[in-house]
């Protein structure tokens, strides 16, 4: 396997695709691993993932307008997650003590006028990217029309907090500023790399290739939401750093604002449970209201595959981590001990891709990992002596036999009970077979040894290929009788490896 068939087969794997909580959410804030702090009462781990993509929290936090609920799958099963009522609830509390850490500065001055969510977020985005930031605005304070909403919703404080920060991070605000006027415009353009304009009316203005950036609800029309404001301006922030990096604005960002996601979360069976309601709506959520509410999501994850498998639970990880540790276990430490046994654990039942929603098979990972170490002779004896030693007993002159039944020359039947069915109940054979013999007519031959699974299973095709061959031979000189398996692992053997002989199991035969 090479590194791009590699991650061909990885990607196959969806369980590392993001919920569609953070899919939906315009700055893609993580609810999930947030939701899952706030359920377990940790609240200040809950406001570390908040800090990690939410540009001010305190501020956003109160007042998001959470579009991520309508793509919340706990909404299948009763009511989606209160993501945004939980964040208020966390953002009220103190937050934890955090360095902000800043690039190195920059030699490139940028101008941004409003002091909207878009605007602050543009701010705050390309200050921390050490750009030197100057923020324009009309008013006499900075803030907008963060400072016009009601106290109960976002308190004055709370803004003037967030802008204290701001300024902290070394952004050069300048009120009462003439941002409409097309002369003082016109200065900016002159006396800064980049300008973002942040305030209405003035869209027509966006000349990207000269360094004029517009964006947030004025150009998109996202009526007012203000986490699309955010978004807004996060993007802006990201255009005016490629502009000024001069690297290319469009490349890579197919995942920037809301995008769908792979992930694959079943929801049937879940137990139906509607929203937690607060005692008081304005307030929002009591620290008990809040952990029930948080308690409800699913922290979808896929993982259908590892609920199924006892040997994908051993390993406490999933096939797409697995691919890694297998590819890098044959190509570059050459089957040097890391993942042999992850590697030859795996039953190759295939019960993973029948429950997966991407058929991912981990049986052929393994078979082929198994295969490339025979060849390489890299496959510790150790791993599959047992079975190879039993199948070689097997297939012996001690135990193998092949014939008609008595008094018969030809058979229409041929029973092949397997090694481990005639290794373990001997006798319960010899009633099987004669049981077989009074209820079939025509003759019911009889054949001992092993469908040589063990060499399948260990990866060594060529005693596989030469054992069965001779099994093969052995049926054919029987007159190729219809074959009556007593074993689920020779049935799949046969069926795959012989598909020219008619075959059934003996639990039909033995139903009808
Ligand atoms: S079922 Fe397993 S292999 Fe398939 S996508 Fe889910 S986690 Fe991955
Ligand atoms: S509530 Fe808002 S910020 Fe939080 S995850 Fe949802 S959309 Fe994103
Ligand atoms: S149930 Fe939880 S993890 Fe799943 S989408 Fe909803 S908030 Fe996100």
């Amino acid at each position: 396997m090479d590194q791009n068939e590699l991650r061909l087969l990885e990607n196959r794997c969806i369980q590392d695709e993001p919920p569609e909580c953070m899919a939906a959410c315009p700055i893609h804030v993580d609810a999930r691993a947030f939701a899952g702090h706030m359920a377990r009462g940790a609240g200040q781990d809950a406001w570390k993932v908040l800090k990690k993509t939410m540009p001010f929290p305190s501020i956003l936090g109160r007042i998001c307008d959470a579009p991520c609920r309508d793509r919340c799958k706990r909404g299948k099963a009763g009511q989606a997650i209160e993501i945004g009522r939980l964040e208020r609830a966390c953002v009220s509390t103190p937050a934890p003590k955090q360095r902000i850490p800043a690039l190195p500065k920059k030699e490139k001055r940028i101008a941004i006028t409003g002091s909207d969510l878009d605007s602050l977020t543009a701010a705050w985005d390309l200050a921390r990217k050490g750009y030197e930031i100057s923020l324009f605005d009309s008013g006499d304070q900075p803030g907008g029309c963060l400072l016009a909403m009601s106290e109960k919703i976002l308190p004055r404080y709370v803004v003037e907090e967030e802008i204290r920060e701001l300024s902290a991070l070394g952004v050069d605000i300048r009120l009462n500023a003439p941002v409409r006027d097309e002369v003082f415009h016109g200065g900016m353009r002159h006396d800064f790399d980049a300008v973002y304009l942040g305030v209405d009316h003035i869209a027509a203005l966006r000349d990207e290739n000269n360094g004029v950036f517009v964006y947030g609800y004025f150009q998109n029309g996202s009526s007012g939401s203000p986490v699309w404001k955010a978004a807004e301006g996060r993007r802006a922030a990201t255009s005016i750093d490629r502009y000024l990096q001069k690297v290319s604005l469009t490349a890579g960002r197919e995942r920037e604002g809301p995008y769908s996601t792979r992930l694959y979360t079943r929801t049937d069976g879940v137990i139906h449970l509607s929203a937690v309601q607060p005692l008081d709506p304005v307030l929002g959520y009591t620290p008990d209201e809040a952990i029930r509410e948080a308690g409800r999501c699913l922290q979808c994850q896929c993982l259908e595959c590892v609920k199924v498998c006892e040997y994908l639970k051993h390993f406490g990880g999933y096939p797409k981590r697995y691919t890694r540790e297998i590819y890098n276990n044959a190509s570059i430490v050459m089957g040097a001990r890391q993942a042999n046994r992850l590697i030859n654990s795996c039953s190759l039942c295939g019960l993973c891709e029948a429950v997966c929603p991407e058929d991912f098979a981990m049986q052929t990972l393994c078979l082929e990992a198994r295969r490339e170490m025979v060849q390489k002779g890299r496959m510790p004896p150790s791993a599959h002596e047992f079975a190879l030693l039993d199948m070689a007993f097997s297939n012996s002159e001690q135990f193998a036999m092949v014939r008609h039944e008595p008094g018969f020359k030809t058979g229409i039947f041929l029973f092949f009970p397997g090694c481990q069915l005639s290794a373990s109940a001997p006798a319960m054979v010899k009633k099987v077979y004669a049981h077989l013999r009074r209820i079939l007519s025509g003759g019911v031959g009889l054949m001992l040894g092993c469908c040589n699974a063990p060499a399948f299973w260990a990866g060594d095709e060529n005693l596989f290929q030469a054992e069965f061959s001779s099994l093969r031979d052995r049926w054919n000189g029987l007159g190729r009788p219809q074959i009556i398996l007593a074993c689920s692992t020779c049935y799949r053997i046969f069926e795959t490896h012989m598909p020219e002989a008619q075959i059934i199991s003996l639990w039909r035969v033995l139903e009808e």
